[in-house]
């Protein structure tokens, strides 16, 4: 088991903690954050501090889907309360899938 980060309890994190501590995450990373401007994409937000790279379609999909997960495409930047409202409806439809499937 590798070392789980402290500050985040977020199973979507910590499935990827090595690749979110990578040198090409952080590259990725930074190409999405020029593109984006260093601002949160969602519309009249414009937030330009503690940013994120946020992944649209989620990387434990990546299996599903036939593109790269880490695709800038696929990728956008988020100010931090849009990031924790878009992780919270991923981890919302993740358990209403699994209820689907009981
Ligand atoms: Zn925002």
């Amino acid at each position: 088991m590798g070392y789980r980060h402290p500050d985040r309890k977020n199973y979507l994190y910590e499935d990827n903690y090595d690749f979110y501590n990578s040198e090409t995450w952080l590259e990725i990373r930074t190409e999405v954050l020029e593109r984006d401007g260093y601002r949160c994409r969602i519309p009249e937000c414009d937030i330009t501090e503690n940013l994120q790279v946020h992944h649209i379609i989620p990387r434990m999909y990546k299996h599903l889907v036939e593109f790269d997960i880490d695709h800038l495409d696929n990728l956008i930047t988020l100010c931090n309360w849009h990031h924790k409202l878009a992780e919270r409806l991923v981890s919302l439809s993740g358990k209403i899938q699994e209820h689907r499937f009981l």
